[in-house]
């Protein structure tokens, strides 16, 4: 056996470049994109069962449409008003 048995083949490596060159140019649109209002998906969500209401939360999960991001917004974010 050679020493290469250890290390990815060139075109794995080739494609693993792409894949980082990818994933970088896709955070950039993602951290560029106004994530417009009307293109946001809005899944509203809640914890309001506990026995202490300190403990009870809300959140909001959030897509975009336009860059496919998804995040939550906890209702203790100052955020989460812009999207009630
Ligand atoms: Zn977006």
């Amino acid at each position: 056996m050679s020493d290469k048995t250890n290390k990815p083949c060139r075109r794995v490596a080739v494609l693993q470049q792409r894949i980082v060159k990818a994933q970088k140019e896709l955070k950039q649109i993602q951290d560029e994109c106004p994530h417009p209002k009307e293109t946001l998906d809005k899944k509203f969500g809640g914890n309001t069962d506990n026995y202490d209401p300190h403990s009870d939360s809300y959140w909001v999960t959030l897509h975009c449409g336009v860059c496919d991001r998804g995040w939550v917004v906890y209702s203790d974010d100052p955020e989460y008003r812009r999207y009630r």
